[in-house]
This record gives C-alpha cells, structure tokens and sequence, in this order.
C-alpha cells in the first residue's frame, strides 16, 4: 500500500512507458517489504534540469536516467562517480540528505552479464558496433574482461576514433583500433573475434541489422545484443541459426537496475527477485545463465 511515509524512486526518459525498470524494482521492494516505489517519469529534454532539481524538492531516493538524459545529467549534477565522469554519462542519480550524485552501472552491469555466462576475454579480440554511450560501456567491460584487442565498428567512423582516444588510456591490456561497419564483412577480422556486441539500435529502430558474416567467425563466438527484446533480435537471429552462442541486453538491463538499487537503497539488491519479474515482462522463463 502507497501511505504517507511511503518514499520514491523513477526513471526518467523520453519516451519511457516502455521501460521495464518499475517492474524490477517494484518486485524488489515488495520482496523486503519496503515502503518503497519506484515510477516512471515523462521527462523531455528541455525539463530535464527542472526534473532533476525536484529529485532534491520532493525527497526521492533516486532516478534513473534513459535516453535521452545520460549524457546531458553531467552538465547539471555536479557530483559524479568516477565511472559516470570516465564514461562521459550517468544513468543513477542519487539523492543524499538533498545532494544529487551521478553515478553509471552500466558497464558494470554488461561487465555482470557477461561474467554471468562465463564470458572470459583474456587475450582475445572483441568486436563492439557503435560509438555511442552503450558502446562506452562495452567498451570498458570488455577491458574489464581483460580483453587484448577491441575492435570498434561504426557507420560514422570519427565518432569511433574520438571513443577510441577516451578509452585509450583506461586499460593496458587492451589495444583499441576503430572502422566502419564494411569490417563486419571481413572474414579475417571476423575469424579472430571471441564475441560481437551490438551496441547500436539496428534491428530495434530498423528491421534489418547490417551486412555481417556470421559464418566467418569461430564456433564459439558470443554475440550479444545490448538491446533486449521478446524475440531474438534481428542481429542475433542468424547467428543463432548457425549454431553461435548469442545473448541480449536483458541481463545487463537487470544487473545495471541491481546495482542502481543499491545505490538508491543501501542495501544489496534481490537479483533472483528482479531477475523473475524482467523475464516476466519480457514473456521469458526466469534462468541464471
Ligand atoms: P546512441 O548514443 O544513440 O548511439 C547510437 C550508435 O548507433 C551510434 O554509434 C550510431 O552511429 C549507431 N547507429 C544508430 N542508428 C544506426 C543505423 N541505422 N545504422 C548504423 N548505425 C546506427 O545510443 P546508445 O545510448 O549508445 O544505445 C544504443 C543501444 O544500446 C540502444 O538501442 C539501447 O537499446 C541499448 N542499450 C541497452 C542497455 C541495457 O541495459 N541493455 C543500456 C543502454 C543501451 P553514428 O555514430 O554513425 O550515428
């Protein structure tokens, strides 16, 4: 029941009737018993800077931020983790006692995700399609997973570089190198890769995902869609075809919300308790991979 002392949290996006954030949530605090909620906020661009100023007026926990808040969130909260300032975007915004601080779980939560399928990159080449926020957090957990060479795919090539110089100097393990999407079908480049991650809303926002060789790549190559979906999405339907390992973005959907919930809490998050209610949402049967 919703009463008088009852605190909240939101995820504000534009659009954000979609998400599935209130559902993960929600579950979690019903599963403690917390006299908690967790909405989801139509915020646009231009009220982004009054709705982030209400997070401090209204008391909430904390809000998440969905496109397209993460980026434009840094020129306005000043406070920011080291992760939301290295990835240039935050995606939990915390209220302390009414001081805002940025914070990012995405790469740490595709980091999870990937970890959760006993993904192992050392020494290896990963191969992440576009250069946007998403492909930073890709980026940063394939260093994480100690990758030894990255790989970045997009259609406007100075967008890759310039990701490519930001990351650099993160991890030195890892050599980053950028081209464009013609390299998907470059069966020498394609051969070398241990997985391909989809970091671009081809096949979300369009049918068709691009020209790509599935059947150059090795055996067990694992391609992972950031975006999450029902069905198989149109960039991992063929490689499932072929007999590849493929995963989407819900585990790392719900291990960013798990962190997040942390974050906005205090406490360790359900994850089992999330986990069931996304896989709800999305039609899927519940399983820890
Ligand atoms: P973004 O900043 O808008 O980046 C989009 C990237 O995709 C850019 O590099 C862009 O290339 C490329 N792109 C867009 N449309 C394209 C097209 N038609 N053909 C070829 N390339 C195209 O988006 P983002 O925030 O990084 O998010 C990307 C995807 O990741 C989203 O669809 C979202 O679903 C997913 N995501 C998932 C999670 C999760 O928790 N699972 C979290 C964050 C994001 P140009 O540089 O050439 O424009």
């Amino acid at each position: 029941m919703i009463g008088g002392a009852t605190r909240i949290a939101a995820v504000f996006g534009d659009p954000v009737a979609h998400s599935l954030s209130p559902a993960m949530h929600n579950a979690a605090y019903a599963a403690l018993k917390l006299d908690r909620v967790y909405v989801a906020c139509h915020v646009t661009p231009d009220r982004l800077p009054a709705a982030l100023r209400a997070i401090s007026a209204l008391g909430f926990l904390g809000v998440n931020l969905t496109v397209p808040h993460k980026q434009k969130a840094l020129k306005i909260v000043k406070r920011l983790s080291a992760e939301a300032r290295m990835l240039g975007a935050a995606n939990s915004i915390v209220n302390r006692n009414g001081v805002l601080y940025g914070h990012n779980t995405d790469a740490r939560g595709l980091e999870f995700a990937l970890r959760e399928l006993d993904v192992s990159l050392r020494g290896k080449l990963a191969i992440v399609i576009g250069a946007g926020g998403a492909a930073g957090a890709a980026i940063v957990a394939a260093q994480r997973l100690r990758a030894r060479r990255i790989v970045i795919l997009n259609r406007t090539r100075a967008r890759a570089a310039s990701l490519a110089r930001r990351f650099a100097h993160i991890s030195n393990v890892s050599e980053i190198q950028t081209a464009g999407l013609d390299q998907l079908c470059d069966r020498e480049l394609m051969g070398d890769a241990a997985i391909v991650m989809n970091a671009t809303p081809m096949g979300l926002k369009t049918a068709r995902f691009a020209p790509l060789d599935y059947r150059a790549t090795p055996r067990d190559c694992l391609f992972y869609d950031l975006i999450y979906a029902p069905q198989a999405t149109p960039f991992l339907k063929p490689a499932a075809a072929i007999g590849r390992p493929v995963a989407d973005g819900a585990a790392m959907l719900l291990h960013q919300g798990a962190l997040a919930f942390r974050l906005f809490n205090g406490r360790p998050a359900p994850v089992e308790v999330m986990r069931r209610a996304l896989m709800n949402q999305l039609g899927r049967v519940a399983r820890r991979r």
